[in-house]
């Protein structure tokens, strides 16, 4: 059953009509935001997420011009939020020209952005005055030595550079860890410090086998129940009334044993799905649309551009991929597909 998607219109080319009703998929969840990843390029090579194969060439990447278009047309079928992702979007030369001309798309209500931080402190002050407000920061330890090991790069003292400059900024800061047996797990206490000490959110995420996945290892993989564990015994958590699901992540205050307060998140897309609540499409580096991060089926919007396709066409490929985004992926922690069935795509193509 095609179920409850919505009524739409979409005209050609120059101008766009307004959607009538919320996107809603077969499952009746509605679709609002939309994950950006500009470019697979990146100044770093984490070794979860890089694989060292090719990368998109120029040419199959698509333009800000294309990226524009298709997120005008998604805007005037309801989508609201946005995220810019990569690989490292920050890279990516005009990405602050592109975030002023989204930022004046009408009706997108909010861009955001996902950085490893290496760029922040230059381009922090200049993001803001474009319009974002929300930054999420990627940092797996707080060891200048690890972080080298873990990215490949002698940057951690950029990186923190680049935090606190956004933090000074007024940014509302998250900081994404990929929580890693035997590689940054004895770090959380510092984790928990760093959420009391700073006008941050830490989040927790659970390590995925996807992207670089010849370095997934289900002995690495920490389940969020476990990680929510350790952290109580750092202090009370306590679940925070209104933002309990703020996104994906379930987000707990935590008070420690001194009587500090910080806030801490979890995302466990592995162990406890969040799909019935998922409001998302993402559009990769080259113009690929997918519905689900693990779920490799995508509509190649790029192909509709390129081959003379109206704003009409791109309209009803969005839709066509939400009626068929699917009720939620199928990975467990006691699945025997882990680490074996995954995402094909790569890691810094779809975004994270
Ligand atoms: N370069 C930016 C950054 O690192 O924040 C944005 C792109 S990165 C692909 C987006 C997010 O995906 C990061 O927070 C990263 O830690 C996460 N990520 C990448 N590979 C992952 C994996 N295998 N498991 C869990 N998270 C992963
Ligand atoms: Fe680059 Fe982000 Fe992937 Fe690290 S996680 S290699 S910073 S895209």
């Amino acid at each position: 059953m095609a179920g409850a998607y919505c009524i739409m219109t979409v005209s050609t080319h120059s101008s766009i009509t307004k959607h009538l009703a919320p996107l809603q998929d077969q499952y009746a969840r509605t679709i609002s935001y939309l994950r950006l990843s500009i470019t697979d390029r990146c100044n770093l090579r984490c070794l979860y997420c890089m694989p060292p194969s090719a990368l998109t060439t120029h040419a199959d990447l698509l333009s800000f011009e294309e990226m524009l278009r298709i997120v005008r047309v998604a805007v005037s079928m309801g989508m609201n939020k946005l995220r810019l992702t990569g690989g490292e979007p920050l890279v990516r030369r005009g990405v602050m020209d592109f975030i002023r001309r989204l930022a004046q798309i009408k009706s997108l209500e909010e861009i955001r952005l996902t950085t490893n931080g290496v760029l922040l402190h230059d381009s922090a002050a200049e993001l803001r005055k474009a319009g974002i407000r929300n930054l999420n920061i990627s940092l797996d330890t707080l060891q200048p030595q690890r972080f080298k090991t873990i990215t490949g790069s002698d940057l951690f003292a950029q990186v923190w550079q680049g935090i606190q400059t956004a933090c000074e900024l007024g940014f509302h800061v998250k900081i994404n860890v990929v929580a890693m047996r035997g590689i940054n797990d004895d770090e959380f206490a510092d984790f928990a410090r760093l959420a009391t000490r700073q006008p941050v959110q830490v989040r927790f995420i659970e390590f995925m086998p996807i992207g670089n996945k010849g370095n997934w290892d289900r002995e690495r993989f920490i389940a969020a129940s476990e990680l929510r564990g350790i952290f109580s015994t750092l202090g009370n958590l306590e679940p925070l009334p209104g933002s309990q699901m703020e996104g994906p992540a379930r987000v707990y205050q935590l008070t420690t044993l001194d009587g500090q307060t910080g806030r801490i998140g979890f995302i466990s897309p592995i162990s406890h799905h969040f799909c019935d609540q998922c409001n998302r499409l993402r559009l990769t580096s080259g113009g690929r649309l997918r519905a689900c991060l693990l779920h490799d089926h995508e509509t190649d919007l790029k192909a509709i551009l390129r081959g003379g396709g109206s704003n009409d066409d791109i309209g009803k490929a969005i839709r066509q991929t939400i009626v068929n985004k699917p009720k939620g992926h199928t990975l467990h922690d006691d699945s025997t597909e882990l680490g074996q069935v995954n995402c094909q795509g790569r890691m810094s193509q779809i975004g994270g």
